[in-house]
């Protein structure tokens, strides 16, 4: 009962979906209501065409008819088209709605989310889902009102020629409903493995796509073909499942249906019964009962598609009730002092994960440089991201100014850092729009100016025709590693934080752009508070502490000459970098 009424709520709170257009959406309903009566009147007239124009012999009846039947398919034409295209209409809002819903719900979503999820999986929802469920509902709606009316129009019209005969439909109606409700069962179950399917498909094409260079380079083409392939299969083996299970349903219907055919001419060959029938009624009957069968099978097929429309807004439905980022804090500042303290923080980024931070204490002074080292894995990036909130800490705590991170906005808390993060996202816009990026105010083209040439962009800028205007390509393509960073710099220069967090912000460059960006740096670092982590250590000599990291803890700290006194891990890993071992 418990996905029963699931299912229920999920088709509430569809319709919620549909509630703003209800105008449409009843000019759709006419539209097709319209269009099934005026079937029903043609074939109502089936009876005085021969009874009274043939049989009688009365001209005039076909004359008249010869001026009705055109007249009768205008009308048709007008119904038709009204329930076409307000439902169209109705059914695109939707989706436009949905997709919007979920493009700014995944934006606020915690970035512990985004980890667990694939990205070709969420982009399938957002392609994908959205249409599968105003296409595959806006189709059942349209067979259910159109062909559902028609179907009452056609039984009244046999109950009104012969209800004996017509009491045999009756019977078979229960049957056919019983079969109904058992395939419905399998359509929802095969609808949603599709789904599914169409996400893995989504996301193994985007994993070679982003990856082809490892791929061609790992000779992995035979292997990343045969992944999707079986994924590929497993879609086609789903949706011949739906297939079958569809005309497998219609044909066993239309069984039954000719079940009650068979049994109407057994009862209308008693001689009391065919007495009675005019030879018009009897044609009215038996038309009326093959013309059931055609909306009887699309009234059948209806619930494949409305499961299918189902399955897919429970799968839309489920990220959107995804609990977005938590930001609980009321605390708002213009522009924070930059004063940061760790107090015995301890993070793990799942349950069950070993921890990520141990123990971790420190504090930085506002305009003081803080620098942290330590080998790969061992926790500094770490330290970034919870800074920024990307994820929230459980044990101990960190403030910023003395205050709790967890009490600030998170937009205002997140405005008092300037990020230059270890992978670089670059927009497909221009270099200038990409340095612009997220700038508080609104800058001038000085302003970015000013900044490219400090974060040295220029350099490479000035020999390209467009200059900053150049695109960039997705994700940056177009540039070099190190073209990439220096465009991060940038950013981070002109976003006039009183807070810099830059990892690994200069690895990619060569020792003399970086000495020119540690020179802008250095200006930038003047009042304002900022986390260096570098893993040459020649960037960070003169940080006011270092920080050096191992396994999720500090294991040291000091000034640069006091840990190279202490002739710890720190000094060790001085000396390999600068004579190459000893
Ligand atoms: P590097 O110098 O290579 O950048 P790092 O010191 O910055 O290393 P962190 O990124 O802080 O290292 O990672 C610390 C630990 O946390 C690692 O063991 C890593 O496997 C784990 N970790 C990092 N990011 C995640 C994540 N999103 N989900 C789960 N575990 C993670
Ligand atoms: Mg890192």
């Amino acid at each position: 009962m418990d996905s029963q009424q699931k299912k229920q709520t999920t088709f509430k709170r569809l319709i919620g979906y549909i509630k703003p257009y209800k105008l449409a959406f009843i000019a759709a309903v006419i539209g097709m209501i319209g269009y099934a009566g005026v079937d029903t009147l043609f074939f109502s007239q089936i009876e005085t065409l021969i009874d009274d124009g043939l049989t009688e012999q009365n001209s005039d009846i076909l004359i008249y008819g010869a001026i009705f039947v055109p007249f009768f398919f205008i009308i048709r034409g007008f119904f038709n088209f009204a329930s076409s295209y307000f439902l169209n209409w109705v059914g695109f809002k939707v989706v436009t709605k949905m997709r919007q819903q979920l493009f700014d719900h995944l934006m606020k979503l915690p970035v512990s989310f985004h980890d667990q999820h694939s990205t070709g999986d969420l982009i399938s929802k957002i392609t994908y889902d959205t249409q599968q469920v105003a296409e595959a509902s806006s189709r059942a709606l349209l067979v259910l009102v159109r062909e559902g009316a028609f179907v009452i129009g056609l039984l009244g019209l046999m109950f009104y020629q012969s209800w004996q005969l017509s009491l045999v439909f009756l019977v078979v109606g229960p049957l056919i409903a019983k079969v109904v409700s058992v395939v419905s069962k399998r359509f929802r179950k095969v609808s949603s493995r599709i789904q599914t399917a169409m996400g893995n498909v989504t996301t193994t094409a985007e994993q070679m796509i982003n990856g082809h260079k490892v791929v061609v380079m790992h000779e992995g083409q035979k292997k990343e073909s045969k992944r999707f392939s079986e994924i590929n299969n497993t879609t086609r083996n789903q949706n011949m499942k739906l297939v079958n299970t569809r005309v497998i349903s219609t044909s066993v219907i239309q069984f039954i249906a000719s079940l009650s055919l068979s049994m109407v001419l057994v009862i209308a060959s008693f001689p009391e019964m065919l007495g009675e029938l005019s030879a018009g009624a009897f044609t009215t009957l038996l038309t009326s009962m093959i013309m059931l069968l055609r909306p009887l099978k699309q009234l059948t097929n209806v619930n494949s598609d409305f499961q299918r429309g189902i399955a897919a807004a429970t799968s839309v439905f489920t990220i959107l009730d995804e609990p977005i980022e938590i930001d609980k804090g009321s605390k708002v500042i213009d522009r924070a002092a930059g004063q940061i303290e760790f107090d015995d923080v301890s993070f793990g980024y799942q349950q069950g994960d070993d921890l990520a931070l141990e123990h971790v204490s420190f504090n930085v002074a506002p305009g003081k440089t803080i620098a942290l080292v330590g080998r790969s894995g061992s926790g500094k990036s770490t330290i970034s991201n919870l800074l920024t909130r990307f994820y929230d800490v459980e044990q101990g705590r960190i403030l910023l100014d003395g205050h709790n991170i967890n009490d600030y906005k998170l937009k205002c808390l997140r405005r008092q850092f300037a990020l230059v993060s270890q992978h670089v996202t670059l927009f497909n816009d221009t270099i200038a729009n990409n340095i612009a990026y997220g700038a508080s105010k609104d800058v001038s083209k000085d302003d970015i100016i000013k900044a490219a040439e400090q974060a040295y962009v220029t350099e490479f800028t000035d020999n390209m025709p467009k200059g900053l205007d150049t695109m960039v390509g997705e994700n940056g393509v177009m540039l070099s590693g190190g073209q990439r960073q220096r465009i991060a710099i940038a950013r981070a220069l002109l976003q006039d934080a009183p807070i810099l967090i830059l990892d690994e912000a200069t690895s990619a460059l060569d020792t003399e752009s970086e000495r020119h960006i540690q020179q802008a740096l250095g200006a930038l670092r003047k009042n304002r508070t900022a986390i260096v982590i570098a893993h040459r250590l020649s960037t960070i000599e003169n940080a006011d502490e270092i920080l050096v990291m191992d396994n999720g803890e500090i294991i040291e700290r000091g000034t640069h000459q006091q840990l190279l006194d202490q002739e710890g891990a720190y000094s060790q890993l001085y000396n390999l970098q600068f004579h190459g071992g000893a």
